[in-house]
Formats: structure tokens, C-alpha cells, sequence
């Protein structure tokens, strides 16, 4: 856990009256009680007290603070909701929170193109319900989308259970407009499937909040499907899901979702949400098609039949709407079930080849016993996204330390059979110090540049998702590869 780090009233009390100068009073908090709600996004394990937190309302106010903290040489951390699982929204003792929350409004909806403009601060799910009217809606859906905002969604590249069939928000994001630290509006992408000049969008999307803030943001929309069912089918062993995941993709389906929970989710989850789960099974799978009803019927008919011959012990599939809104609950709501079996819970994120599933499981298995602590694995199967939940106790001595140790030696076998150490949650804090091993210091030096590039002074959510090399040096994170030592030019303190 991080202890808070005190901030200096001198330079709070100056920074404050300057803010004052140019913001409405309630768009400026400083006393700890009202600051004291933004201390972490939703890693609690990292807390800081801001220095300051604003509230602006407008594109023009968010401008006027980026001036200001640029005079100033105030580092400025950026906040949508609050929901990161990554610490990407964690204050700084020195720094000012930028929350885009309260700019809330859906610009406009065009049906015809099938697009939406957005405020920041519109929560993911208020799209969706904004074009249903049309028989539209914005197809990525994180499991936090009630709450999540868009730019949220946009710095960290957010996925759902439905992005296997219609991609994350890189693939759904057109157009973001961004305030930069300079002063400048800068527009990124267009309205159309493509825009004249580097990709500049796909290097924001992403980008945690350290390139730019985001004051609007064009979303594509997607007509609902006509119809959705999804299979429940369950495994007596966690090996024999793993790979018949692969055996679905492999039959050349693409399910609208593909979702997989060990026993221990399914056990943590069914008595919380009454999903209608297998609690035998030691895992299960959810499988997704939607489209036209033929389709639909077609699909689940397919993969059925690919289930079965991978090994599924039993099957069952939606028959009513409710049925299948009852199935995806559960899911949905596997973070929150984790705090009916533990006091705190470690939610990681890392991506694998969809092929190497049941090697990682198993190796999670063992390191259950390795580091004494249960982990509850549940995840976005189709896109080889992982999700164990590492169960521990804050308040018994070294539960975290060996929490975190548990969470970087799954990241460090995910980078090790060619997966990625983040699928949608970030680097933030969390993550940083396996960027050292899966990156090579001419990769992170190549990160910097282009954080140079959007941000020269520096100030822009300083100190997340890209290690210093020195810090990749020092923290002894080093592979080595082919016989050479990632980070041996580097002096070493
Ligand atoms: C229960 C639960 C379930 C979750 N399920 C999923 C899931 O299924 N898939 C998934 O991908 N994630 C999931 N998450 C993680 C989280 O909800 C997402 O990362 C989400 O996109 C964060 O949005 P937010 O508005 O809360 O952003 P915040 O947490 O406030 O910030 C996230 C990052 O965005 C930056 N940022 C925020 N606003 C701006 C802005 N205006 N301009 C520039 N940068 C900005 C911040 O600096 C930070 O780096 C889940 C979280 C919880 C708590």
C-alpha cells in the first residue's frame, strides 16, 4: 500500500488563488474532505491526496488551467470517473487533478451516419441509451460502462465482453478533439473511416492521459442486433475450456462474446448475482452469437456442436432475452462477488495467444501455491484477455507484497509465451515496472520521444505506463535476451 505524501500549503495556497483567478469557486476543490474522493481510481492499493482538483465545465476552461499549470510548472493529472483499475488517474502531492466528469453532454446523434459527438464526461452506457432510440448503440462495453467515462475509454483503449466481434475503442473511436498542454485544440482522426495524414488517433487512443485532455470525442454506433442468445457450457477441468476456446475461433466463428470463468468465480459470483451457473463445473464458458434470428440459430447451432466435440460436460443455452441478460449478469458482475469471499482482491490484466490458455491457467494454478494466495480467473477468452483476481487480506502482514509479487509473475508469463502485459486496463502505476520487461530501452526511449513530442515540459500525468530507464536499471527488472542484458549500458545506483 502507498502512503500519501504531504502537500506543500505554501504552493497549494498560490496555486489555488491563481486557479480562483480564472474558475468559478465550485469548480476548484482544496479542502481534504472534498479532495479526499479523487485520493485513487479503482487500484485503492495507491493513494495520494491532490494538491488541487478542478471541475471545469467547458472546452475554454480546461484551456485556461493547461495555461495556467503550464506557467505555473504544475504537473496535471487527468480523471474521468475514477474507475481505472490501473492507478492511470493517481494525484499528485505537487500536481492538479483535471476531472472532465462534468462535461456530460451528448453534442449530437446522427443516425444516418451512424455516428455520436460526445462530451468527456458521458458515461459509456449513457450512449447506448442515448441511440437506442434510433435502434442504435456504441458496441465497446467495459463491465465499469454505467459508470466509465469516454475519455476514460479513449486513454485507456477500453475492451468488453462484445469486443471480440466489433473491436475496442481504437476500432471504435473516429474523432477525438484535444486540448494539449501547449493551449491548442488539436483534432485527431475525422468523421469518416479515414483521415488524411499520420494515424495521430491510434496514438492517442490509449495513451493514459499523458498526450493530451479530451474535450469531445466522435464514436461510431452499430445497429442493435435483431436478436442475441448465448451458451453456458461447462468443463470438468480448466485445461479442456482453455482449449476449446481455440477450437471455436479455429471453426472460423466469431461469437459476439466469448467469456470464461474458473470455479471459483462462478462460486464467488452465483450467490450474489443467481446467474444460473454450473457451480460443479470447474469452468464455464459464455458464448455470444447474435444477428438475424437464422443467423442467431445458425451460429448457436455451430458452435454447439464445436463445444461438444471440445469436451463440454453440459450445455445450455438462453431461451428468453431475460435468460440471457441473467447469463452476462453474472459475468458482469465477477469484480464486485470477489469482495463477498475476500477483503481485497488484485484485478490483472494481461493478454496471451488465445492458443497458450491452458498453459497459463495451469502455471497460474501453481502459482497459487508458490505465493499462497487464491486467485479467481475470469476474462474476455475470445481475445486471449486475462483477468485473475488475486484474493488477499490488506490487513495481514505482507498479503499485498506477495499480491503484487503474484500479479507481476503472471504478466511476466504472459510476455513470456508472446501475450502483452495489458489487454484494456493500462500501465498507469500499476504496470510500470513490467514495461521493463517487456519492452527494450530503444522501444521505451521511442515512447518517450513521442510523449515529447505531445508534451515537452513534462507535465501531463507525469510518471505513469512509461518507466524511466534508469528506473527499469535500478528496480533490476532486466531480461535477458539472446545473452544481452536489456539495460546494461545503464549506471546503476
Ligand atoms: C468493476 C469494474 C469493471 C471494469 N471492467 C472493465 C472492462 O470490462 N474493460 C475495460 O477495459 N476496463 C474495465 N474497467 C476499468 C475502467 O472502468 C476503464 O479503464 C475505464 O475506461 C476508465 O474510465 P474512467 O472514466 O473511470 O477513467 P479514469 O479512471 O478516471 O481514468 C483512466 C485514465 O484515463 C485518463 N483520462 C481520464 N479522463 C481523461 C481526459 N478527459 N483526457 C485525457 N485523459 C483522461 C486518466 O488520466 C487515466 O489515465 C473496469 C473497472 C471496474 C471498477
Amino acid at each position: 500500500m502507498s502512503a500519501s505524501l504531504p502537500i506543500d500549503p505554501e504552493r497549494q495556497r498560490l496555486v489555488n488563488a491563481a486557479l480562483l483567478a480564472i474558475l468559478p469557486e465550485r469548480c476548484v476543490l482544496s479542502a481534504p474532505e472534498d479532495t479526499r474522493p479523487y485520493e485513487c481510481d479503482g487500484l485503492a492499493a495507491y493513494r495520494q491526496l491532490p494538491m488541487l482538483v478542478t471541475l471545469p465545465d467547458t472546452e475554454a476552461q480546461v484551456l485556461a488551467i493547461l495555461n495556467l499549470c503550464r506557467e505555473l510548472n504544475v504537473p496535471i493529472v487527468p480523471r474521468g470517473a475514477g474507475t481505472g483499475l490501473s492507478g492511470g488517474a493517481l494525484p499528485l502531492a505537487n500536481g492538479v487533478v483535471i476531472s472532465t466528469a462534468r462535461m456530460n453532454r451528448i453534442v449530437r446523434m446522427e443516425p444516418l451516419s451512424r455516428v455520436a459527438v460526445v462530451q468527456p464526461g458521458v458515461r459509456n452506457l449513457a450512449i447506448s441509451d442515448a441511440a437506442a432510440q434510433h435502434g442504435l448503440y456504441y458496441a465497446p462495453d467495459p463491465s465499469s460502462q454505467i459508470a466509465c467515462t469516454i475519455a476514460g475509454n479513449v486513454a485507456e483503449n477500453s475492451g468488453g465482453v462484445h469486443c471480440l466481434k466489433y473491436g475496442l475503442t481504437v476500432h471504435n473511436v473516429l474523432r477525438v478533439r484535444v486540448a494539449t498542454i501547449d493551449g491548442d485544440i488539436i483534432e485527431l482522426g475525422g468523421e469518416s473511416l479515414d483521415a488524411p495524414g499520420l494515424d495521430l488517433l491510434a496514438v492517442f487512443i490509449g495513451s493514459e492521459g499523458m498526450l493530451g485532455i479530451v474535450t469531445e470525442v466522435t464514436v461510431k454506433l452499430v445497429p442493435k442486433p435483431e436478436k442475441a442468445r448465448v451458451i453456458m457450457a461447462s468443463f470438468d477441468d480448466i485445461v479442456t475450456g482453455g482449449n476449446a476456446v481455440a477450437r471455436v475461433i479455429g471453426a472460423g466463428i466469431i461469437p459476439a462474446g466469448l467469456e470464461m470463468m474458473d470455479r471459483t468465480s462462478v462460486r464467488m459470483v452465483e450467490p450474489f448475482v443467481k446467474a444460473g451457473y454450473d457451480t460443479d463445473a470447474a469452468a464455464i464458458l459464455l458464448c455470444e452469437a447474435d444477428g438475424t434470428a437464422l443467423e442467431v440459430d445458425e451460429e448457436i447451432a455451430r458452435m454447439t456442436e464445436v463445444l461438444s466435440n471440445a469436451g463440454a460436460s453440459a450445455i445450455a443455452v438462453s431461451q428468453s432475452e431475460a435468460e440471457r441478460l441473467r447469463f452476462w449478469s453474472g459475468r458482469k458482475n465477477a469484480f464486485p462477488a470477489a469482495g463477498r469471499i475476500s477483503p481485497d482482491y488484485y484485478c490483472m490484466d494481461g493478454t496471451i495467444p488465445r492458443k497458450r490458455l491452458a498453459q497459463v491457467l495451469t502455471g497460474i494454478a501453481k502459482m497459487e501455491e508458490t505465493y499462497g494466495l487464491r486467485c479467481a480467473n475470469v476474462f474476455h477468452a475470445g481475445d486471449g484477455n486475462l483477468h485473475p483476481l488475486i484474493l488477499f487480506d490488506a490487513n495481514k502482514e505482507g498479503e499485498f507484497a506477495r499480491a503484487e509479487a503474484f500479479g507481476a509473475a503472471i504478466l511476466a508469463l504472459c510476455v513470456e509465451v508472446g501475450g502483452t502485459i495489458t489487454g484494456e486496463h493500462g500501465v498507469g502505476v500499476e504496470k510500470i515496472g513490467s514495461m521493463c520487461v517487456q519492452f527494450s530501452s530503444a522501444e521505451l526511449s521511442a515512447f518517450h520521444a513521442v510523449k515529447r513530442a505531445f508534451d515537452v515540459h513534462g507535465l501531463l500525468n507525469p510518471d505513469k505506463a512509461i518507466p524511466t530507464l534508469n528506473r527499469c536499471a535500478e528496480s533490476g527488472k532486466m531480461r535477458v535476451s539472446a545473452g544481452l542484458l536489456r539495460f546494461a549500458h545503464l549506471e546503476r545506483f
